[in-house]
């Protein structure tokens, strides 16, 4: 499975791009309590695609399907949606993890 990166800057139900956790971290860039680079996100998710019960068969230094999901609020309809997720291979660790996705395309 090839990387693949996608950004959603709209709510996919009023097309507002007013997000609750992106206007809070801009008033705390405002502040300075926040980095510039800083990204907030409502909710996320990482991991590993792989069923549990083949664990023990999956070797180490294979690879795994691996997500990276961050989630936002609409400010204007209370939409709870994806700002932006990563997909890809990730190397299955000792652990039985596969977890070292690589980071997303840089913008140009
Ligand atoms: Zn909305």
């Amino acid at each position: 499975m090839d990387n693949k990166h996608r950004e959603f800057k709209t709510c996919p139900v009023c097309s507002s791009a007013k997000r609750l956790f992106e206007t809070l971290a801009q008033a705390g860039r405002d502040k300075g309590t926040v980095n510039k680079e800083a990204k907030m996100a409502f909710g996320g998710a990482r991991g590993s695609v792989f069923d549990q019960a083949r664990a023990s068969m999956i070797l180490v230094g294979s690879t795994a399907p691996v997500y990276d999901v961050k989630t936002d609020i609409c400010m204007e309809c209370g939409c709870v949606y994806a700002t932006d997720f990563t997909i890809g291979e990730g190397k299955v660790l000792p652990v039985g993890k596969a977890d070292n996705l690589p980071p997303p395309p840089t913008k140009p």
